[in-house]
């Protein structure tokens, strides 16, 4: 049996005819930029996120430089965000000429934490920029009220997390700007890249809506100079009818969880992610940790399952941002990490079978090590 990490091949076939036909519809429009898609994806992406704004751009990570820009982050400044993170949480801060701020992640959660916030924070601090990794909501009601202490924006990184909730309500508005990715393998993806940004506030949805476009809302109506990053209407098609299943595949993806929990819940060489108390985790991964990782993963891979990493290396460790000179001291818990965490696979299509068979392969490679290692002992004892 093979278990690829992701499947978007399945997706594709079940709903074929809707894709083929919303493609065909644009190339029978040849509205390529700004059709009429585009504007009925963003609403139907703010009703279904709960959520009154939303802007179409080109990508996640242009969404986070946008959402700084419009709010005036620049070269004087410092923004705090977590060490465990993908690339474009840290390295848009940097675009916009401010100083990225890492913060160690929480032991049990794996995202920035709120104990660990306000040390950092100086004069120059202007935003949090928080991430809900691997489907899980961070510590929103702890990083708001830090937000409101020191009066620092909130931008919540959601590439990860679409359709994820926190306390009773959807991830993306607790804080000033909502940013999402569209990138294939997300939790909703496009057949290319595509992102997109959600506010409750309309000044800066204003704002963001020119950055985003050169400046302007109309043609030639350029307030500002800005930067060209629209969502191509291809991948607004594409992403509508995505939209009618994404409650479907959500809640397709807390299952396989759960299959997951429940098969790996008496393995006693790993630990099993932990869900947040009064928040919807949606799993965009599912990662385990253990002392064995490399061994794992190539028993795994012989056995024909594929896993991933997420991520290898910390942010404040990558040679991006060595000049910040960060200690393993000083993010202790992502450090330590950093060897153990390990991705199964898991996405909406993904079979109880294909659960089944990679536990098993799980279970067989720690029943293997500990007689290996009873082996070594007794022979030593002799
Ligand atoms: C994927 C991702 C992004 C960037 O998205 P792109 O669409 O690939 O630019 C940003 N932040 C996080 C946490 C992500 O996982």
């Amino acid at each position: 049996m093979k278990v690829p990490f992701v499947d978007l091949k399945t997706q594709y076939l079940q709903h074929k005819e809707e894709f083929d036909q919303a493609i065909e519809k644009v190339l029978d429009s040849m509205h390529f930029i700004k059709g009429s898609e585009v504007k009925e994806f963003e609403q139907a992406f703010a009703h279904l996120s709960g959520l009154p704004h939303c802007i179409a751009v080109g990508n996640g990570t242009d969404a986070i430089y946008i959402a700084l820009k419009s709010l005036d982050i620049g070269p004087e400044d410092e923004v705090i965000t977590v060490a465990n993170t993908w690339i474009s949480t840290g390295e848009t801060i940097c675009q916009t000429g401010a100083t990225p701020r890492f913060i160690d992640i929480e032991p049990d959660y794996y995202n920035i934490d709120p104990t660990k916030i306000e040390e950092k924070i100086t004069t120059r601090t202007k935003a949090i920029i928080a991430v809900h990794l691997y489907g899980q909501p961070a510590a929103l009601k702890e990083i708001k009220a830090i937000c409101e202490k020191h009066n620092l924006f909130l931008i919540e990184d959601c590439a990860q997390a679409h359709l994820a909730t926190y306390q009773g309500k959807p991830i993306g508005s607790f804080g000033d700007i909502a940013t999402f990715s569209f990138f294939p393998s997300k939790n909703i993806g496009a057949f290319g890249d595509a992102g997109a940004i959600l506010t409750q506030n309309s000044l800066l949805e204003e704002k963001m809506r020119r950055f985003a476009s050169h400046g302007a809302l109309k043609k030639h109506d350029h307030k500002f100079p800005g930067i060209n990053s629209r969502m191509d209407t291809l991948q607004a098609a594409i992403l509508l009818v995505k939209l009618r299943y994404a409650k479907q595949w959500r809640e397709q993806r807390r299952w396989a969880a759960e299959r997951y929990y429940t098969m790996l819940a008496d393995l006693p060489n790993i630990t099993l992610p932990k869900a947040r108390e009064e928040s919807e985790h949606v799993y965009h991964l599912f990662v385990i940790r253990t002392n064995e990782r490399t061994l794992l993963q190539e028993h795994l891979k012989e056995q024909g399952i594929a896993t991933g990493i997420h991520y290898p290396m910390p942010l404040p460790f990558l040679e991006a941002f060595n000049d910040q000179n960060n200690l393993p001291t000083d993010l202790p818990v992502a450090h330590l990490y950093k060897d153990q965490i390990v991705s199964l696979p898991i996405y909406p299509e993904i079979t109880e079978e294909a659960i089944a068979y990679v536990c098993e392969k799980i279970s067989s490679f720690f029943l293997q090590e500990s007689s290996l290692m009873e082996e070594q002992r007794s022979y030593q004892d002799k």
